[in-house]
């Protein structure tokens, strides 16, 4: 083999082994690209480390990763732990109030930090008289997304019950909602349709739905989420992955 075959063997072996991951040519546009999101976790009323929730936290960010299947991924970023107390439905009612004293500003201004999904932990309580509790909830513009960015934090947070952690379907619902996707619900008949929900079941295995039987977000859901993302929240990135069709 000569000097030059040799060179050219290496060489094409070189490309072969480049992934598809890799910007090889900047000049083309990338066939996708894949919102890499921080999250942070605000353990409030607590000053000790509690080990069971940690690794609750890690198994509930893990499982956000598989249902979003790489369409968006999540990193943890870094936990909180603050002593200030309250109950997430009160804190809802507040919330859903306009309430001018608010008791979320008071407990939340002075911790959270900016550049990631703020995620705090609250206690719950039974509605009276049922057993079913408020999990979480995720406030958001009902218009002019475009000022996410210039509102932040103030829209970068999602309040969940403790609680909440076990069934880790609450953590991908209100991630749902945080990336703009509503209630089936609440949609239109073509609406549902146009995000794949043709039928009953699709319905109640939506993640955004209520109950014990959901498992699953629609490629359309996740295309929708991937999207909004991508032109609402930015700032909240750690980086996003670009992959380049190979020529
Ligand atoms: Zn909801």
């Amino acid at each position: 083999m000569s000097w030059m075959s040799m060179m050219l063997t290496a060489l094409l072996c070189l490309n072969i082994s480049v992934p598809n991951m890799v910007q090889s040519d900047y000049t083309e546009n990338p066939i996708m690209e894949t919102p890499v999101m921080r999250i942070n976790v605000y353990m409030m009323g607590m000053i000790e480390v509690d080990p069971e929730i940690t690794v609750l936290v890690n198994e509930n960010i893990d499982f956000l990763n598989e249902e979003f299947e790489g369409v968006i991924e999540f990193e943890f970023n870094q936990f909180f732990m603050d002593h200030g107390q309250a109950y997430l439905p009160d804190l809802h009612k507040e919330y859903m109030n306009f309430e001018e004293a608010s008791t979320i500003d008071a407990l939340i201004k002075p911790i959270e930090v900016e550049g990631a999904i703020n995620v705090f932990l609250f206690d719950t309580y039974a509605i009276h008289g049922t057993n079913q509790a408020l999990m979480g909830f995720t406030p958001r513009l009902k218009a002019q997304q475009e000022t996410y960015q210039l509102n932040s934090p103030n829209f970068d947070r999602i309040f969940m019950a403790y609680e909440g952690l076990d069934n880790k379907s609450t953590l991908v619902h209100e991630m749902g909602h945080f990336l703009g996707l509503n209630h089936p619900w609440e949609l239109s008949g073509s609406k549902k349709m146009a995000f794949g929900i043709r039928t009953n079941a699709d319905e109640s295995h939506n993640h955004m739905s209520y109950g014990p039987d959901v498992n699953k977000f629609t490629a359309q859901q996740l295309e929708s989420m991937r999207k909004h993302a991508l032109q609402y929240r930015k700032y909240l990135m750690d980086r996003v992955v670009s992959t380049y069709a190979r020529t």
